[in-house]
C-alpha cells in the first residue's frame, strides 16, 4: 500500500538526494535547476505514483491528475504559453527515469501538445512551417511506437520513400510539403494499426503518454534487465514532464551529448558530439554522422553555447565531484541542459579520473579507492580489444584468463614453441590442455580450448602465467588430424590468424587491434592508497623467479603458494622427474632426486631473492605422479628413448599408477609419507637455498606447507622430516634460519579437526579449489557439463570455483579458524585458492578475519583494491 500526500514535484522543489522518489533523471534535473543551470521547466511524477498506478489496477491514484494539471500550469506560466493553445502552443516531453539507470528500457516522447490546429500555431509563431511539421511527424511517430505499440519500421519506411522520391539522403533536408504529407500518412498508419485515430486532445496525449511510461516498468525488456542486474521490481519509475526546447530550429540549433572527461581514457576536458538542426535521439540514432564537440567552437552560431557548456560541465563536475554524462540542446544559440548523470567509463578512465580528482582536491583518497571497481582494475592489467572494433566474434567460450591477443593457430605445444622461437605470434588451440602443453602455453600469445571450465588446467595455468585464455569454447570442433578447427561452416586452418579475448570469452577471425595495458602511473598511486586502508595482507601464487618478480612489481607482500611441481615440468627436469617415478629401488629414486635437488634449489634461490624480506610459502609435491608420465603411444616411445628404458617399463608404470579417482588418490602429503625421500629432497633444496641467500645477506622467510592433510598424524610425520633436515643443514652451515611449517586446509576433515592439526601447524592456508571440490563432492574438471545449467537455473547462485561458497566452504573455513586458533592463538591464516583474487571472496576473507589472501600475480592489484574496499 502506498501512502503519499504528494505525487508531483516541480523541478525547483526537488534535489539530487531524492532519487528514490524522483528517479535518477528527475533528481538530477531538480538539482541542476536548484543550482541555477539553464534547464527547461518541468515536474516529476514520483515513483510512488507509478507503484500506486500499477498496484491499483492501472488507475491513476487519487489526486495525481490534478497535481499534473497544476504542474502543467506552472510550466505554462514560466514559458508564457499554454498547452493546447492553437495560436502559440506549449509543447512538452514525457520522459521516464527510474532510480537506477536502465538504458534503452523505457522510451521518451517529444513534442506532446501538437495537433492539427496547434501545429499551424507553432508554424505561425516561429515562421517555420518545416520545423512545425517536423515536430508533428516526430510526435505521431514516437507516440505511435511507444504508446500505441506500432512497429517503428512502418514509419521509417514512409520516411525512406519520401527521401527516395526527393533524391536526398538526410531527414533534415525533407521540405515542409513533404513533412505535411508525411503527417497525414503517419496518421493513416495509426488508424490502420491501432484501430483508433491519433488523439487530437492534447491532455489526452499527455495522460496516455504518462500511462505508457508507467506501464513500461513492466515490459519484458525492463524485467529482464532488472533480473540481470539485481534491481528490485517494486521500485517503479518516475515520469518527467518538461517544456520542449528545440534543437531542430535551423543552423543555430543543435542537440548533443557530452562527457565532462573522456570516458575511455579519462583525459580531462569535455568529450562528446552534436548534430546541427536535430532533435532528441538523432545523435545516437546514427541518422547523420555527428560532429565532435570541439567543432562547436569553430561555428560562430554555436560558439557562445559551447563556451557556456564548458562552464556548466566544470561546474557540474565540481558539484557532483565525479565525471558527468550530459545531454543538451541549443535552441537559436541558447544552451539548455536536459540531463546529467554519473558517466560510465572504462577501467583506464576510472583510475585516471579517480587519481586526478584527488590531485584536483575534489575527492579524498579513500573515496578514490571506492570509485574504482576491482573489475575495472582487472581490465587495466591486460591488453584489450580496441574499443573501436565493432565486428562480431566467431564464437564464444569462457573468459578464463583476461587479456586479448592475436596469433596464428597451432594445435601442438611443440609447434607453438618452434613457431614462437622464429618470432611468429601463435595461439595454442587444444581440445583441452595437460601439463605436457605447458611449454606451448608459455610460448603462445593466448590459449583456446574447446573443453573445460574456469578451473580447468588451461584456465588455472593461463591465469598463473598471465596469458589470455578462452576455454570451454564448445562451438569449436577441433580436428588434430587435419590440423584445423571448425565453427559451423567456418574452417580455420593451422597458420590462420585468430584473435582471442580472455576478458570476454570472444574468439575472432583475423588480427583485431588491441590496446596495451596501462600498469604503473595512476594505478600505482591508487593502489598505494588502497594499501594504506586495507588490513588483509596480499600475497601471490608464484612458482618461478620470474613470477615472483612480477608479483613484487604488482605489489605482492610475499608468496602464499609456490607449487614446486610446476618446476618439474620444464626441459630436462621432467626427465629427471620421470626417472624418479620409474625408479625400482629407494637408491635409484634417491639418485634421480639428487638430480632434481640442485635445480629446485636454484629456483628457490631466485624466488627468495625476488621476495627478499617477504615470506615465501612453499608447498611440497602435490599432484599424483601419473601426471608426469607420457600418455599417448608416441610419447611413451619418445620418453623411453630419452630415458634409455623399454617402452614396456613405462607402460607398466603408467598402468600401475592408474587411479580410478586421482583427485582423491595417491597425491598430496600421501606421496611424501609413502616416499619420505621426496619431502626430504625438497626440504634440503629449500633450506640450502635459504642458507645460500642468508649468507649473501638476503632476508628469507621460508614457510613450508604440506598439502592434502586429513589428520594431524600426517602433518606430524612430514614435519619430522622437515625439522630433521633443517637441523642437519643448519648445524652444517653454523647458521639458523627462522622458518615455519604449516598445512593446507583442503579437506573437510582437516577443517573439522583443525584444533588437533594446529598442534603441528604454525599456519593454515585454505586451498579453496580443492576444499570446494571436496566439500561439494564436485570435480572441477568435470563440472562443466552441468554447472552452467545449475547457475542458469539458479540452483547455485554462482560458480563455487570462482566465488567462494560462504554457506558451506566458508563455514568450514570458520570452523577451521576457530579450531586452529583455540589451540594456537597466533596461528597465521591465509587463502591460496583461485578465490584469493576474486573480489567477493576477498570480502569474505576480510570479514572472516584471515591474515592474507594469495592470488595469481596479475590478480594481486585486484585483491589489493578489493581488500581496501572491504575495510572501508
Ligand atoms: P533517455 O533516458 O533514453 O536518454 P531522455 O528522456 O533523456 O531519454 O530523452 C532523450 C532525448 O530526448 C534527450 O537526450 C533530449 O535530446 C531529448 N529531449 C527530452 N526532453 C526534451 C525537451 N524537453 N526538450 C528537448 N529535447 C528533449
Ligand atoms: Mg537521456
Ligand atoms: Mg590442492
Amino acid at each position: 500500500m502506498v501512502i503519499a500526500t504528494q505525487w508531483v514535484y516541480r523541478f525547483r522543489d526537488g534535489n539530487a538526494q531524492m532519487r528514490d522518489l524522483l528517479g535518477g533523471k528527475g533528481a538530477n534535473l531538480a538539482e541542476m535547476t536548484r543550482i541555477g543551470l539553464p534547464v527547461p521547466p518541468g515536474f516529476t511524477i514520483t515513483t510512488q505514483a507509478c507503484v500506486a498506478f500499477l498496484e491499483g489496477g492501472r488507475q491513476f491514484p487519487e489526486g495525481l491528475w490534478d497535481e499534473v494539471l497544476e504542474g502543467l500550469r506552472d510550466i505554462e506560466q514560466q514559458m508564457g504559453r499554454r498547452f493546447g493553445d492553437a495560436r502559440d502552443p506549449l509543447l512538452v516531453s514525457v520522459r521516464s527515469g527510474a532510480k537506477f539507470s536502465m538504458p534503452g528500457m523505457m522510451d521518451t516522447i517529444l513534442n506532446l501538445g501538437l495537433n492539427d490546429q496547434t501545429v499551424e500555431g507553432l508554424a505561425a509563431r516561429t515562421g517555420d512551417q518545416r520545423f512545425a511539421f517536423d515536430c508533428y511527424r516526430r510526435l505521431i511517430q514516437m507516440f505511435g511506437k511507444v504508446v500505441l505499440d506500432i512497429d517503428a519500421e512502418l514509419f521509417e519506411d514512409v520516411i525512406d520513400e519520401h527521401k527516395r522520391e526527393l533524391g536526398i539522403q538526410h531527414d533534415h533536408e525533407i521540405p515542409a510539403e513533404h513533412l505535411q504529407r508525411m503527417v497525414e500518412e503517419f496518421k493513416a498508419i495509426v488508424e490502420r494499426k491501432a484501430g483508433r485515430s491519433f488523439p487530437q486532445d492534447c491532455h489526452e496525449q499527455l495522460r496516455l503518454a504518462i500511462i505508457a511510461v508507467f506501464d513500461s516498468w513492466n515490459n519484458r525488456r525492463a524485467i529482464d534487465y532488472r533480473n540481470a542486474h539485481g534491481i528490485p521490481h517494486n521500485l517503479g519509475t518516475a515520469v518527467n514532464v518538461q517544456a520542449m526546447v528545440f534543437g531542430n530550429m535551423g543552423p543555430d540549433s543543435a542537440t548533443g551529448v557530452a562527457f565532462t572527461r573522456n570516458p575511455s581514457t579519462g583525459e580531462k576536458g569535455i568529450f562528446g558530439e552534436y548534430l546541427i538542426n536535430a532533435q532528441g535521439e538523432d545523435v545516437v540514432a546514427g541518422i547523420r554522422t555527428p560532429q565532435p564537440i570541439h567543432a562547436m567552437r569553430d561555428d560562430p552560431l554555436l560558439r557562445p553555447a559551447y563556451e557556456q557548456l564548458l562552464e556548466v560541465a566544470e561546474r557540474l563536475e565540481r558539484h557532483y565531484r565525479d565525471m558527468q554524462d550530459l545531454e543538451f540542446t541549443v535552441e537559436h544559440g541558447k544552451l539548455y541542459m536536459l540531463q546529467a548523470r554519473t558517466g560510465k567509463r572504462t577501467g583506464r578512465a576510472a583510475v585516471k579520473i579517480a587519481v586526478d580528482m584527488v590531485r584536483e582536491g575534489l575527492i579524498e583518497p579513500r573515496e578514490a579507492v571506492q570509485r574504482v571497481s576491482p573489475d575495472q582494475v582487472e581490465q587495466l592489467l591486460h591488453p584489450m580489444i580496441d574499443l573501436n572494433w565493432k565486428g562480431e566474434p566467431l564464437a564464444r567460450g569462457l573468459p578464463a584468463s583476461p587479456g586479448a591477443a592475436y596469433g596464428k593457430v597451432v594445435f601442438d605445444a611443440d609447434e607453438a614453441k618452434a613457431w614462437a622461437e622464429r618470432g611468429e605470434p601463435v595461439i595454442l588451440v587444444r581440445l583441452e590442455t595437460s601439463p605436457d602443453d605447458f611449454h606451448g602455453m608459455l610460448a603462445a600469445q593466448a590459449v583456446l580450448t574447446a573443453r573445460g571450465g574456469m578451473t580447468s588446467h588451461a584456465a588455472v595455468v593461463a591465469r598463473g602465467i598471465g596469458k589470455p585464455a578462452v576455454v570451454g569454447c564448445s562451438a569449436l570442433e577441433v580436428d588434430y588430424e587435419r590440423q584445423e578447427f571448425r565453427v559451423d561452416s567456418t574452417v580455420v586452418r593451422k597458420g590462420d590468424f585468430i584473435t582471442v579475448d580472455g576478458s570476454t570469452g570472444a574468439v575472432m577471425l583475423g588480427q583485431i587491434p588491441t590496446v596495451a595495458p596501462a600498469v604503473g602511473g595512476d594505478l600505482s598511486v591508487l593502489l598505494s592508497w588502497a594499501d594504506e586502508i586495507r588490513r588483509l595482507g596480499v600475497r601471490a601464487n608464484a612458482d618461478t623467479p620470474e613470477d615472483a618478480a612480477k608479483a613484487r612489481e604488482l605489489g605482492a607482500e610475499g608468496i602464499g603458494l609456490c607449487r614446486t611441481e610446476h618446476m618439474f615440468f620444464q626441459g630436462d627436469r621432467i626427465t629427471a622427474m620421470r626417472e624418479m617415478i620409474l625408479a625400482q629401488t629407494v637408491e635409484e629414486r634417491r639418485a634421480a632426486l639428487a638430480k632434481l635437488e640442485p635445480m629446485q634449489r636454484e629456483d628457490f634461490i631466485g624466488i627468495f631473492k625476488a621476495m627478499a624480506g617477504f615470506p615465501v610459502t612453499i608447498r611440497t609435491l602435490d599432484p599424483p605422479l601419473h601426471e608426469f608420465l607420457p600418455r599417448s603411444e608416441e610419447e611413451i616411445e619418445a620418453v623411453a628413448r630419452d630415458l634409455g628404458v623399454s617402452p614396456d617399463l613405462i607402460r607398466a608404470k603408467v598402468e600401475a599408477l592408474h587411479e580410478a579417482n586421482p583427485m582423491l588418490g595417491h597425491r598430496g602429503c600421501r606421496l611424501g609419507i609413502t616416499a619420505p625421500e621426496i619431502t626430504e629432497m625438497q626440504a634440503r633444496a629449500i633450506f640450502s637455498a635459504a642458507l645460500h641467500c642468508a649468507a649473501e645477506g638476503i632476508e628469507v622467510h621460508p614457510e613450508i606447507m604440506i598439502p592434502l592433510v586429513a589428520d594431524v598424524q600426517e602433518l606430524r610425520r612430514q614435519r619430522e622430516v622437515i625439522d630433521r633436515v633443517a637441523r642437519e643443514l643448519f648445524a652444517e652451515a653454523g647458521r639458523e634460519i627462522p622458518y615455519s611449517v604449516g598445512t593446507m586446509i583442503e579437506l573437510p576433515r582437516a577443517a573439522l579437526t583443525a584444533d588437533e592439526i594446529a598442534q603441528e601447524a604454525e599456519f593454515f592456508s585454505f586451498g579453496t579449489n580443492d576444499l570446494t571440490q571436496t566439500t561439494f563432492g564436485l570435480s572441477r574438471d568435470d563440472s562443466g557439463r552441468f554447472l552452467p545449467f545449475y547457475i542458469e537455473q539458479g540452483i547455485f547462485p554462482a560458480d563455487p570455483f570462482q566465488t567462494l561458497d560462504r554457506k558451506g566452504v566458508g563455514r568450514l573455513i570458520e570452523i577451521a579458524r576457530d579450531g586452529g586458533r583455540s589451540t594456537r592463538p597466533d596461528l597465521k591464516l591465509g587463502i591460496c585458492g583461485e578465490h584469493g583474487g576474486d573480489p567477493k571472496s576477498v570480502w569474505f576473507c576480510h570479514g572472516a578475519g584471515l591474515d592474507y589472501v594469495s592470488a595469481s600475480p596479475y590478480r594481486v592489484p585486484v585483491a589489493r583494491l578489493a581488500a581496501a574496499q572491504a575495510a572501508l
